[in-house]
Parts: C-alpha cells; structure tokens; sequence
C-alpha cells in the first residue's frame, strides 16, 4: 500500500483531505502541528478526526511558533470579526501565522522521508480562503521543488520523488463541504473557528466561521458541528446532580 503523510488540523478542510487520501488508496499517516495556538480545541479535534476516518497513524509534533507570535492565533492580538464578504482573502489579515506552512511541510516532509512516503497531502485552499501566501499554488510548486533538493530520498532518486498534494486548491468551500458528504466525513467533529469559545464552540463572526457559514449555505446543509461543545470528560460527573425533569407542571 502507497503510503502518505497528511497534514490534519481538525478543520473542515484537512478532514477532507484525509478522508480523500484514504479512499484514492492511500496508507494515510495523519501528523497535527501543536504550534502554540491559543486554542487547544483544535488538537483534540483532530485526534478525533484522525481517528474517526481511520489514519494509520495520528502523531502531534510541538514546534513553538507561539516563541515568535506575530499572529492573532499565536499572539495576544484580536481576531476580527464581522469583515464584509468581499474583504475576506484579498489582503493578509492578522490571523496569518508566520512561515506556518513552510514549517508544517517541513515536518510533514521529514517524517515521509522516514516512513520512505513520497507523497504529502495538506488541506489549503486558495479560493474561499483568508489570504495566506502559503496557501497558494505557486508556494506548493516551490516546495516541491525544494523537498525533492532538500532530502536524501530526493537526491538519490533522481527524479521527482515527493510530491505535494492539494486537492482542494481550486475548491470553493461549498464544493468542500459536498466532498466531504460523498466521502461520509462527520464534520461535526471538525472545527474551523480562530477564536473559539472556552467550550470549544465556534465564535460563528470570524473569517473561518464566515466562510464555513457561506460554504455549508450555498450547498444548501446545515452545519453538524454548529454548536457542538466540548466533549464532556468521560468521568460522567460533569452534572452537578441529576437533570431536573420538566414534570408537567401548568
Ligand atoms: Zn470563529
């Protein structure tokens, strides 16, 4: 079985992306970046995807870009909110992270160059999407280029041994939410939001929920995930006594 090294995040479009791999054949080695984010959630999330859709195996690398910030994912900066429709994707808003991709591949690239997986998968989109340099086509070729010049594997093989997978470049995110429906991927284990609530639902106001909001609208379904929480600890106690009971008082 060909092997594969995909980038999972616990957003809507990486669990696409994996689920994708898996049915194209592919022996699907899910790797998560805890990268400092503010937000935790997301590490669990995409355990749970990783999981749920049956990736050989799930690690979780820590690389602190945190020690850097510079983003309002990383950063003690706001995340907006409420931008307007046509503002979203046409500059680099805050919530970039700096040299996020490049490090993601990076590692991405040195665990197939051990596991001998000469494909990477990740899940970036350049259509409905926040405006990220390191989200677009031209970065993807670049990196191409410099895995196959950067690695052993690559050297010695002497032809294009790696190669960069992005299967939803060119997707509008209605489009994405369809695929993920024929593929049976339960977004309602995804999350997608920059600013999650402490439990875990998404904000619904930022870039990332306004463009799953639009995605899930124009392919006419509602959105599973939609005010999931946090999942509760499995102790059960989280209850303080039992649930009162409407008892059918008038
Ligand atoms: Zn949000």
């Amino acid at each position: 079985m060909k092997r594969a090294v995909v980038l999972v995040s616990g957003g809507l479009d990486s669990a696409v992306v994996l689920a994708h791999a898996i049915a194209e054949g592919w022996e699907a080695y899910a790797l998560t970046c805890d990268y400092g984010q503010r937000h935790r959630v997301e590490l669990e999330r995409a355990r749970e995807v990783a999981t749920a859709l049956g990736a050989a195996e799930h690690r979780i690398v820590a690389v602190d870009l945190a020690a850097f910030g510079g983003s309002a994912l990383t950063d003690d900066l706001e995340v907006p909110k409420d931008r307007e429709e046509g503002s979203i994707g046409g500059g680099i808003p805050v919530t970039y992270v700096p040299a996020r991709n490049t490090v993601f591949l990076s590692l991405a690239l040195a665990w197939a160059e051990t596991l001998e997986a000469r494909d990477l998968f990740l899940g970036v989109n350049a259509l409905d999407y926040s405006g990220y340099p390191d989200c677009r086509p031209e970065f993807l070729e670049a990196f191409e280029r410099l895995a196959n010049r950067a690695t052993r594997l690559g050297v010695e093989s002497g032809r294009t041994a790696f190669r960069i997978h992005a299967p939803l470049i060119d997707r509008t995110k209605a489009q994405i939410v369809r695929r993920a429906r024929e593929l049976g991927v339960d977004l309602s284990r995804t999350l997608s939001c920059y600013d999650p609530r402490p439990d875990g639902t998404p904000c619904g106001r930022c870039d990332a929920c306004l463009l799953r909001a639009r995605g899930f609208a124009e392919a006419g379904v509602p959105d599973p995930a939609a005010g999931r929480a946090r999942p509760a600890p499995e102790t059960g106690s989280a209850g303080s006594g039992s649930p009162r009971e409407e008892t059918g008082t008038p």
